[in-house]
């Protein structure tokens, strides 16, 4: 229960999904092959698909997704610089960074192989033909040292203002170390930082109310114009992905967990719901950082140090679930092209897809490019990509929410490790009360 009327946030996001599928499944079926339906109002008639679905759903939902972007870069700069100035040993710094990095690699590798693994076993791409106008115009991937060189900013604030996570990254950590070096001066702005991270957590508090409205808006657009029948065509394909990825996030992740911090992972797995909500509803990891950002701290109880680093790292560099959807999607691929690929060939795919998420940022739909990328380099036809391409969206929510839930696995990990992982907090799921909960101040 909360103090919004009877229902929890979670069951309010929850609601808004399930209403938005059905009314978007509902208008599907009403608009049929016209595409539109129009209601006479005796002065006009209004159309469906211009007022609802274009109209209204579109800017709910696009607004939605704004107002979480738009706290991403000030929320991960802020946090970063708070959380790296409070880390007295510059060492640790360096820890921190070697585990998560070998921690967010070695998950992805794990999760492409698992993938492979499975597709193998099912053959996805058995009796499907290839359609004659499959074309896709691939983007061409950045070189890992084009990565590495290009996470250095030559101007920060370019670097924010085109969201580039791994340059603002790289300067708030700077940032941060020269403010701990800076004796005084750096104390007098870490509280200026303090005080503007608790101003910028609740807003991220406050428009986590509008959250219900959007992810209705989203839904129901997405539900009335996608292709489901697309899925009954691939539904090998597409089922295989599922399975993996949820093999991945209940049981990989579940031993991983379970190993490294001998804490409850059903209680870890059940911290995360909102978080799968906002991700599954937005399809980009980015967009759902504001949130991934306050469950590791708040109900999974990491500090703000590790997390502030962890979280925005991984929301760049870690994309399990993109990684089980290129393995399942490079072994669908070959089959229907009918090209055998050896052993050598699957290490290089898992090698180039584990490499090819550093460089990419977790937005809707770049897993495809950074799938054309793995197929270029095994030398299949990235044209495979457009016979995917259709049921690519409902795997892109999934895979997002297992990306996200990734971020926060390793970010346990390390601060169970660090010595930074509040037990108490993640014990207590009363602990998830205050980030669902926004009590408006009440005129004294
Ligand atoms: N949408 C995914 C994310 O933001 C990336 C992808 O798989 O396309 O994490």
């Amino acid at each position: 229960m909360s103090s919004k009327g009877s229902f929890s946030l979670t069951t309010r996001i929850m609601l808004g999904m399930v209403l938005g599928i059905a009314v978007g499944g509902l208008l599907q079926l009403m608009l049929g092959e016209e595409q539109d339906f129009l209601i006479n109002l005796g002065l006009f008639s209004l159309s469906i698909k211009g007022f609802f679905v274009d109209g209204l759903f579109h800017i709910g939902g696009q607004i939605f997704i704004a107002s979480l972007k738009m706290l991403v870069v000030p929320l991960v700069f802020v946090s970063l610089v708070c959380g790296t100035c409070s880390l007295s040993d510059p060492k640790t710094l360096g820890r921190l960074g070697g585990k998560s990095v070998l921690l967010y690699l070695a998950t992805t590798a794990i999760a492409i192989t698992v993938a492979i693994t499975f597709a193998l076993i099912a053959n996805p791409g058995d009796g499907i033909t290839i359609p004659s106008d499959a074309t896709y115009d691939a983007k061409v991937a950045p070189t890992l040292p084009e990565v590495i060189i290009g996470m250095f900013p030559t101007n920060p604030i370019g670097a924010m203002a085109d969201s580039n996570m791994l340059q603002v990254i790289v300067f708030a950590l700077l940032f941060g170390i020269a403010m701990a070096l800076s004796g005084e001066a750096g104390k007098r702005l870490a509280s200026v930082f303090e005080d503007l991270n608790n101003v910028i957590l609740k807003l991220v508090t406050l428009l986590m109310n509008i959250a219900p409205y959007g992810v209705f808006c989203l839904m129901a657009k997405l539900f009335t114009t996608i292709e489901l029948d697309l899925i009954v065509s691939l539904a090998k394909y597409f089922f295989v992905v599922i399975f993996a990825l949820f093999f991945h996030a209940l049981v990989n992740y579940t031993i991983i967990f379970k190993l490294f911090t001998g804490l409850n992972p059903l209680r870890f797995l059940a911290q995360m719901k909102d978080t799968c909500l906002f991700a599954f509803s937005t399809s980009s990891s980015s967009a759902t950082m504001p949130v991934t950002l306050e469950t590791a701290t708040k109900k999974l109880g990491a500090s703000n140090s590790v997390a502030s680093f962890t979280v925005p790292l991984g929301a760049t560099i870690n994309m399990d679930g993109t990684a089980i959807m290129q393995g399942c999607a490079t072994v669908f691929i070959a089959q229907v092209f009918g090209v055998d690929l050896t052993i050598s060939d699957y290490l290089m795919v898992i090698l180039t897809a584990t490499l090819a998420s550093v460089g990419t940022a977790g937005v809707p739909g770049v897993g495809l490019i950074m799938l054309a990328m793995v197929l270029n380099q095994v030398g299949l036809p990235v044209e495979g990509i457009a016979i995917i391409i259709g049921v690519d969206r409902l795997l892109d929510m999934t895979r997002t929410a297992v990306n996200v839930t990734g971020d926060c696995m390793v970010t346990c990990v390390v601060a169970k490790s660090e010595g930074q992982l509040d037990e108490a907090v993640f014990n207590d799921l009363e602990s998830a009360k205050e980030l669902e909960e926004y009590n408006p101040p009440t005129k004294s």
